[in-house]
């Protein structure tokens, strides 16, 4: 396999989401699609409002009854009864009558506007108190005034979300209004996540000399899980090929969709993932203009996608954050795969080696303008760094120095007081 050496991060992350498919269809009850995207479009099967009804607590009437009335001369109609909401009025509203009905209530045969109780001398009721016989209403209205027409909102037959769209609180509550109770969704993607290194402890473990405890396993779970989509752990595997073998076998019984795992990718002697993929996958490339996060690997392992992350906690991350997290969006159907960017203007000079880099930053809106703060030593291995960072300042391929009060795009990981 032909290794493409140094992409651009824009070359490289064309090249990962060529190789990602949207994940097939499955149906989950409404309740629980809550965040998933749609796989299929929803038709309309009912018109919404389904009846025409009062927007209103008031009387059903005919507006041309009203002519001239005012709180100085009202106009008296006789009331036939009352509709309360779930009830069916069919009692035809002849000129001079009038019907009391409730809010969400259909309205009567005849009736073709309602006047609210607080423009009437019946502005309030209770269950002990009889309908009054007549009604004083003291204003003029037009047709159609305080009815919600029949389809005003959704008419039957009518696309209401088209596939890709993601459903939030507000899609459930059209879905359920259209009785839709079983939604086709695309299948959430199952990410195998595996840490590879000699060094690497569990996490309950004490410390020895020479080791660390596997923190990547645990960021990359948790930022497929932040997705949405379902974390598959595989673990720690030592730099042996047999090792990582194993693992990545347990993932494919596991029917994972995507691997990533994080180090043992760059050139040293005992980077063995990128040997394992070559044997029984590929690798596409392995390096990106960027930092940090030089080494990448892309390719497959059988037939499944493989990004293999660069070991140190914050390329693993940020390099999650430019390519995982937009292939797992694809594979789970998203349309929008990047992170919102704001141009800020930078409260520090910045300096960079020309790669792409992705500097951790505090962004803030300052009246009109966003302005950003580095959040101070980036060492690839500090991993505070990325706690107080909201933002990831963007320094343009070729660019060594940015001066103060200059502006970069600054991709936003989280906006300030957002939940992630
Ligand atoms: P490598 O990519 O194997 O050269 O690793 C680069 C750096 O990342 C080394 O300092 C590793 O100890 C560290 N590292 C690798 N994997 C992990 C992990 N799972 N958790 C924390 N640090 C790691
Ligand atoms: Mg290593």
């Amino acid at each position: 396999m032909a290794e493409k050496e140094y992409l651009t991060v824009a070359e490289a992350l064309e090249l990962v989401l060529a190789g990602i498919e949207v994940l097939p269809p499955e149906h989950v009850e409404l309740a629980q699609a809550l965040g998933r995207i749609l796989a299929q479009p929803i038709v309309a099967r009912d018109s919404l409002p389904p009846f025409a009804n009062s927007s209103m607590d008031g009387y059903a009437l005919r507006a041309a009854d009203l002519a001239g009335a005012t709180p100085q001369s009202p106009v008296s109609l006789r009331v036939l009864g009352e509709i309360a909401a779930g009830a069916v009025g069919d009692v035809p509203v002849l000129p001079g009558t009038a019907v009391r009905i409730m809010t969400g209530a259909p309205l009567p045969p005849g009736a073709d506007a309602v006047v609210p109780v607080e423009d009437t001398n019946e502005p309030w009721r209770d269950a002990e108190r009889p309908l009054a016989s007549h009604v004083l209403i003291f204003r003029q209205v037009a047709p159609g005034a305080y009815v919600r027409r029949v389809g005003e909102d959704i008419q039957t037959g009518q696309v209401v979300l088209a596939a890709g769209h993601l459903i939030r609180p507000q899609e459930i509550g059209v879905l359920a209004s259209l009785g839709v109770s079983s939604v086709p969704v695309v299948r959430r993607p199952r990410v195998g996540v595996l840490a590879t290194g000699d060094e690497l402890i569990a996490v309950e473990e004490p410390l020895r000399p020479g080791k660390i405890r596997n923190s990547n396993g645990y960021t990359q779970a948790a930022q497929v899980a932040a997705l949405g989509a379902v974390p598959v752990p595989l673990g720690i595997a030592p730099d042996s090929e047999t090792a990582v073998r194993a693992r990545l076998q347990a993932g494919l019984a596991a029917g994972v969709d995507l691997f990533i795992s994080s180090a043992g990718v760059s050139v040293g002697a005992y980077d063995v993932v990128k040997t394992v993929l070559e044997k029984e996958g590929n690798v596409d490339f392995w390096r990106v203009r960027m930092r940090p996060g030089k080494p990448l690997a892309y390719g497959r392992y059988g037939s499944i996608p493989y990004l293999g992350l660069p070991g140190n906690p914050v390329s693993a991350m940020v390099s999650f954050e430019r390519f995982a997290r937009p292939a797992i969006l694809k594979m789970a159907g998203h349309t929008r795969l990047e992170r919102p960017q704001v141009q800020a203007i930078v409260q520090e000079e910045i300096y960079s080696d020309g790669r792409e880099s992705y500097i951790r930053a505090v962004v803030r809106r300052e009246g009109e303008v966003y302005t950003a703060v580095t959040t101070g030593a980036q060492g690839s291995h500090m991993m505070t760094s990325l706690i107080a960072a909201n933002a990831l300042l963007i320094v343009p391929e070729g660019v060594t120095h940015v001066p103060a009060g200059q502006s970069l795009s600054a991709m936003m990981i989280n906006w300030p007081e957002t939940v992630f």
